[in-house]
């Protein structure tokens, strides 16, 4: 569900066609859509209302799409946020989150980051190995302060999905595995600078299924069980994000069936009072952005149709890194045959490519704009500068209105920070 349809022939965002966008901004843009995040936050945290527990706090996980205005209009519908660095939580707490919602993640936490989080007063760090639990502590004591700590369980559960995005599983880098939790914990509690206040999970991204949501709660029920009867006092459980979106065939659960799921694998923690977070990332922005990008050239090979457009991996690397697929619509619809071609970019890469051997709706003619759907999430985070693209713009639309909530960058932007040493005369 999302607020881009066609007007006529047209493709609009809420109240603004996107042709407009185009040729006020210029292209490739990001566009996200203010209704369609607020519906998707609004749907995901009632279906958790309906959840076994009294509480639950929507952590938004940032690192799915970091705008600040993204992150503004959520911590203005009360979300909490799910961070990985510094630069998270900075960003986080510079549209006004409340400490007290934001967790930490992540395997690798620099002590200058552990410091930072404490400073902040966050919710929580979620503790991903023995070595993090002693820097938190190490880190904590020379600040003179209590750290709070929930640890991150690796359920050994398979999430079924792209193996680049699957976290849970004995293989993965992520968590404590489930067997060595019990120790950690009471390890944990030994170390007089660490509040131990819950748990934490996170299985995966761009699950289809609510098997393995369930399985995971089910593990950790059982551990959890197991803690009580050592003494552990729990105040919360967080059970990470990874409900997936409809990029083409997919049938992810609903929020409220996902909901529903929770519920009853929560369950396993009857009894004790908990306060429920979840983390979802791209459940939440995947289908509220699209990419907007021109058709440059259309050239053939010997058995070939390309479309080269002027958006490309380093703007949207999930076809290249994934093998992801973006639905591509056209911005006007003139109609005619489906014409299949490979849609790539400039950048001189034969991975440069946002689609391969897709049947497009119409042949594009030079200039037209084509959009890139569901692609709010994991899109510009994860953009870069290769081959010194200026990184685009982002724009968000609410009703009639847009704005551009962070500008194309210029060429004086991509040098910034560089310097030629004086050695080099
Ligand atoms: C990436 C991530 C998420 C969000 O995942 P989505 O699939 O976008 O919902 C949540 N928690 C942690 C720890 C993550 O690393």
């Amino acid at each position: 569900m999302h607020h881009f349809e066609y007007q006529g022939s047209e493709l609009w965002c809420e109240q603004v066609p996107l042709a407009r966008i185009a040729e006020q901004v210029g292209t490739p843009c990001y566009i996200y859509s203010y209704a369609t995040l607020e519906r998707h936050f609004r749907v995901f945290d009632s279906a958790l209302n309906t959840g076994g527990t009294k509480r639950h706090i929507v952590c938004y996980s940032v690192k799915a799409n970091s705008n600040l205005a993204v992150l503004k209009a959520l911590v203005s519908w009360g979300a909490g946020v799910d961070t990985v660095s510094r630069g998270e939580i900075f960003r986080a707490l510079k549209v006004g989150a409340d400490p007290k919602k934001i967790v930490f993640s992540g395997v690798g936490k620099r002590d200058d980051e552990i410091e930072y989080a404490i400073d902040k007063g966050i919710l929580a760090f979620n503790v991903e190995s023995h070595a993090e639990l002693e820097a938190i502590e190490r880190v904590a004591a020379r600040m003179n302060k209590k750290a709070p700590v929930s640890l991150r369980i690796n359920p050994d559960v398979d999430a079924e999905t792209h193996p680049y995005i699957s976290t849970g599983l004995k293989k993965n880098k992520f968590g404590i595995p489930v067997a060595w939790a019990r120790d950690e914990f009471l390890a944990a509690l030994k170390l007089p600078h660490l509040e131990v206040i819950g748990l934490d999970c996170h299985i995966g991204s761009q699950l289809t299924k609510t098997a393995p949501f369930r399985d995971a709660i089910l593990r950790l029920g059982e551990l959890t069980r197991s803690l009580v009867k050592d003494g552990v006092k729990l105040r919360y459980l967080d059970i990470g994000g990874g409900l997936g979106i409809p990029y083409n065939q997919e049938d992810p659960p609903s929020p409220a069936e996902y909901g529903l799921a929770i519920q009853d694998a929560m369950k396993a923690f009857a009894g004790l009072d908990l306060t429920l977070i979840c983390e979802p990332g791209r459940v939440i922005v995947g289908n509220a952005g699209v990419l907007l990008t021109k058709t440059l050239y259309l050239k053939q090979s010997e058995i070939k149709n390309f479309v080269i457009v002027d958006a490309a991996m380093n703007d949207l690397i999930r076809p290249a890194f994934y093998d992801s697929y973006h639905a591509i619509w056209p911005v006007e619809k003139r109609g005619g045959a489906a014409y299949v071609a490979d849609v790539v970019g400039p950048i001189c890469e034969t991975g440069d490519f946002l689609a391969r051997d897709r049947s497009l709706a119409q042949k594009p003619v030079q200039g037209d704009l084509l959009a890139l759907m569901s692609a709010g999430a994991y899109g510009f985070t994860m953009s870069s500068n290769y081959n010194t693209r200026p990184r685009v713009a982002e724009v968000m639309v609410k009703g009639a209105e847009f704005a551009v909530v962070r500008k194309r960058e210029e060429l004086e932007d991509l040098i910034r920070g560089e310097t030629i040493p004086s050695f080099l005369g």
